[in-house]
Order: C-alpha cells, then sequence, then structure tokens
C-alpha cells in the first residue's frame, strides 16, 4: 500500500507541494507563484499571508490528487534567510518579510563588519551580509511601531519561512526551526549549536522571540485537521540548499552539489568537521535526531539564472530562457565579451557588495547573442570560483558536480560548465531535488525508509564529460577573472 511523503518548497518566487512516493517519484504536485515587491531599488518583499495562502492552494491541489489517507510525514523546505515577524496572539505579521536579496541593511552590515566580522565568523560559519537574517530583524524593530510595542510585551515571534509555515500548519501550537535554517541568520552559534545571546544583542535583535530549534529530521508537529484531513506529523524542516544536499545523496565530502536557480548555490557536506573558510560559508547541513550537527561548506552566488530572467524581463533581449541555449550555440566561442553579473553586488567567494553588474568587451559587432551567452558563461565562471575556493582536501576528493535547479535544463550551459570546471557534470534526473531532499529526510525520520535505499534509488538524468584543452579553460576563466577586478568597487 503506497505511502507517500508531501514535501512543501517554500521558495523564492513560488511554492510547491510534491507527494513522493516510495521510490521517490513525484506522484502529484503543484506549484504557485506569489508576488515579489521591490518597494525600493535594492529591496525586496514577500506577502507572508500570501505565501502561506499559495501554499494551502498547493496542498489543495495535490490532496486532490493523491489518497490523503496514505500521506506519512509532511516536510518543510524553504528559501532561507527571509525574515518575519509577527504577534503570538493574533498571528498577524507586523510587516510584509524581508527576502534574503533584500539589501536594504547593507550599509549596517558594512559598519558591524569592520569590527566584529572574525568574532562573528568563528561563531556562525557567515560573513556579516545584509543576505541573512539578523539586521532584517533590526530594522523592523527599529522601523515598524508595532514591532517595537510588541516586542515589549514579549508577543513578537520570529521565523523564517519554515517557521512561519510550521506555524501556520499547526494552528499555532508550534514556534520552531531546525538547525540548518538557525544557521543563516547571524544568531546561531553553530559551535555550541544553540541561539547566541551576545549575537542577538550585537545585532540588535533583542526582544523578538526565536524559535525553538529541533533536529532537522524530527517530529515538529502534527498539521491542523483541516489541513489534510487528519493530523500529520511535520518529520522534516530543511533550508532549501540543505534539503537539495540530501536530495542529491550529498552525505560525504566527495558529493559537491550546485544548484543553478534564482542564484547559484554550491555545497558539499563535512559531516561533524566544522571548516572555516575566508571565502565560503560554513553552514549546517542538517540535524539528525540525537545526533550532532553536519555540516556543509557553501558557496551562495546571489545571481545565476536570474541573469537570464534580468535579460527577459528588464533587457528584453530573450523571450524565454529556453532561448538562451540557441544563441550560445550559434557562436563558436564568447569573441571577448564578459558579463559579471553583479546585479546586488557579489556573494561568494568575492563578498563585495560595491561590485555591480559589468558587459566587457563590447565592439561594433557585439550581438544580443554574445550577451545572452555572456550571461550563461558567468554561471560556470563563477561555479569555477567557488570550486577553487573549496579547501584542498575536499577539492582533492571531488569527481564529479552534481547539478539539479531550473537552468540545468541548458544543455550547453552543463557541457561548458563541464569544459570550464574540467570535471564531469551530472545531471539530476529529478528536476525538484530540493522537495526530493526533503521528503526523503521525513520517510526517514518516520521510518518509512531508509538512507541506503534512498541512495540506491537515485536517479542520474545525463553526464556532461570535459571536452575543452585545459589551457583554453584556464584562459577564459583567467579573462573572467580580469572582468570581475573590473566590476569591483563600482558603488
Ligand atoms: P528558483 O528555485 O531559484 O526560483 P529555479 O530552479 O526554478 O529557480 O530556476 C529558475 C531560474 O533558472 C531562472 O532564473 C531562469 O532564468 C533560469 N533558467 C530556466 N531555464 C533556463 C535555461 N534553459 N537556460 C538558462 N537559464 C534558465
Amino acid at each position: 500500500m503506497g505511502k507517500t511523503v508531501l514535501a512543501l518548497d517554500l521558495g523564492t518566487t513560488g511554492n510547491r507541494a510534491i507527494a513522493f512516493d516510495a521510490s521517490f517519484r513525484p506522484v502529484a504536485q503543484a506549484y504557485a507563484e506569489f508576488a515579489q515587491h521591490f518597494p525600493r531599488p535594492g529591496w525586496v518583499e514577500h506577502d507572508p499571508f500570501e505565501i502561506w495562502d499559495s501554499l494551502l492552494t498547493c496542498i489543495r491541489l495535490v490532496t486532490r490528487q493523491v489518497d490523503v489517507a496514505n500521506i506519512a510525514a509532511v516536510a518543510v523546505t524553504n528559501q532561507r534567510e527571509t525574515a518575519v515577524l509577527w504577534d503570538r496572539e493574533t498571528g498577524r505579521p507586523v510587516h510584509n518579510a524581508i527576502v534574503w536579496q533584500c539589501r536594504r541593511t547593507a550599509e549596517r552590515c558594512a559598519e558591524l563588519k569592520a569590527r566584529h566580522a572574525d568574532e562573528v565568523h568563528r561563531k556562525t560559519g557567515l560573513v556579516i551580509d545584509a543576505y541573512f537574517s539578523a539586521t532584517k530583524i533590526a530594522w523592523m524593530l527599529e522601523d515598524v511601531p508595532e514591532a517595537r510595542a510588541l516586542a515589549e510585551q514579549g508577543r513578537l515571534l520570529f521565523g523564517t519561512v519554515d517557521t512561519w509555515a510550521i506555524w501556520n500548519l499547526t494552528g499555532g501550537r508550534v514556534h520552531a526551526t531546525d538547525p540548518s535554517n538557525a544557521s543563516r541568520t547571524l544568531l546561531y552559534n553553530i559551535v555550541e549549536g544553540q541561539w547566541d545571546e551576545c549575537l542577538v544583542a550585537l545585532f540588535g535583535a533583542k526582544g523578538v522571540r526565536l524559535p525553538e530549534v529541533k533536529p532537522s529530521l524530527s517530529v515538529f508537529g502534527t498539521t491542523q485537521r483541516e489541513i489534510l484531513g487528519r493530523e500529520v506529523p511535520i518529520a522534516t524542516d530543511l533550508g532549501d540548499q540543505q534539503a537539495a544536499l540530501f536530495g542529491q545523496g550529498g552525505f560525504s565530502p566527495q558529493n559537491l552539489k550546485n544548484t543553478y536557480g534564482t542564484g547559484l548555490f554550491l555545497l558539499v557536506n563535512t559531516g561533524t568537521r566544522l571548516a572555516l573558510s575566508d571565502q565560503l560559508l560554513t553552514t549546517v547541513a542538517w540535524q539528525k535526531e540525537g545526533q550532532p550537527l553536519q555540516y556543509a561548506l557553501e558557496g551562495s552566488v546571489f545571481v545565476g539564472g536570474a541573469a537570464i530572467q534580468w535579460l527577459r524581463d528588464a533587457l528584453k533581449l530573450i523571450a524565454s530562457a529556453s532561448e538562451s541555449e540557441a544563441m550560445a550555440q550559434s557562436l563558436h566561442d564568447n569573441e571577448g565579451v564578459y558579463f559579471v553579473p553583479a546585479l546586488v553586488g557579489l556573494g561568494a567567494p568575492h563578498w563585495d557588495s560595491t561590485a555591480r553588474g559589468t558587459f566587457l568587451g563590447l565592439t561594433r559587432s557585439t550581438r544580443r547573442e554574445h550577451l545572452v551567452r555572456a550571461a550563461l558563461e558567468a554561471m560556470a565562471y563563477q561555479t569555477r570560483d567557488v570550486v577553487e575556493a573549496l579547501p584542498l582536501e575536499v577539492r582533492g576528493e571531488l569527481r564529479v558536480l552534481q547539478a539539479d535547479g531550473g537552468a540545468t535544463a541548458n544543455d550547453w550551459l552543463m557541457q561548458f560548465q563541464a569544459d570550464i570546471l574540467g570535471l564531469p557534470v551530472e545531471r539530476s534526473a529529478v528536476a525538484e531535488t530540493t522537495a526530493l531532499g526533503a521528503a526523503a529526510a521525513a520517510g526517514i525520520a518516520v521510518g518509512l525508509w531508509d538512507e541506503a535505499g534512498f541512495l540506491s534509488r537515485r536517479a542520474v538524468d545525463r553526464v556532461f564529460a570535459p571536452a575543452m584543452p585545459r589551457a583554453k579553460a584556464d584562459a577564459l576563466h583567467a579573462r573572467w577573472r580580469e572582468a570581475i577586478s573590473r566590476a569591483r568597487a563600482w558603488a
């Protein structure tokens, strides 16, 4: 009797609900977009109620296609860092969610970075950046009068989007998160595995109630009866990139996964070893019940596929993202045209919030094909930058790059990535590795299946083998590094 797990994937541009069966195949799925609010240049917000409504819509669509009696567990995975503050009594948010991409606190972060970078890095594995939740919370506490008032009454709850979803799924009974999400806030000490009062004070987040941190693979609570017709355990909570790592079977340092979505997120599991890096983030991969934290190294690149979206929506150079493939293919090389997509500054491994988007090498013969190709090439170069920032002992182990995310549909990009990196690139057969990873974890948590069974069923769609001579790949990449240096310190 086919037991299923319902994965709820709360993404940046929309939510997904996917039911997976015991062979880890999606048996029903639904997707609903929600609005992106850009109140000022560089600011990005979501309406938390719209996130919740869109999630409920997805759940309803999926439960029409599967027998809810067979749903053994629910898994939650989410866009990370995005901050929501709400009133414990009424469940009403005091402000829109401030999204991970939002740069409104960049200045504040620069000030803090000048004095506290080392201490914060040692405790959190992160760099001080507007990307993470802490300064988003502080901004709301300072700028939203209602937030301050509720904080004084001890009623103001903080959560990332997982916490907000779990709160609503349980009808306000559970205020909790997991270490993979907590480790993206700048308030969680990843060495000790707990919230850090000194960091809360340093970032000006005093007064909010932080969620209880429970193991990622554990029962967080049960869904309210109305949602699935009966109470079902929520048995996993994982940040989206950690869930994708799980979904790729990334259980050891030999597994390097890179997700090509809005941004690029490369993660490698370092087990219980906490490795700090100057250029990459150290983050919690996940925690199983009764076990220590497992860590990962992460390269977060802010603009990957989003550059293609930008060429489509803002510049109108292409009608669809998929068109980019044939356009890149139509040129036999880049003819010296490079694009540094520093549209919101640069993340890993450069961490320069003053860099800005830059096209280089334009001539009278430059056509839109060159610009589009340069945006695709930039994804591959940025990935190589991150791989080169990995510690030597990890790089020595690498045999393959496991790729997932929307932009991996582009065969040209996958081949170019293999060429630039000099490593085979393996494209996952399941496009939704984030949802898959969360579902696999939840099934393991409730004893439906085990890790070995999951690993043995992982399917690869296609392997792209490197074909370009190394000297040529290195020359292209060296020129890219030159382009990066020209894009820096502009704003
Ligand atoms: P997210 O989960 O971050 O919303 P997805 O994994 O759904 O992202 O991937 C969507 C991103 O991939 C978009 O930024 C889009 O521009 C890009 N993309 C989609 N298809 C292609 C393609 N064929 N070639 C290049 N980029 C693509």
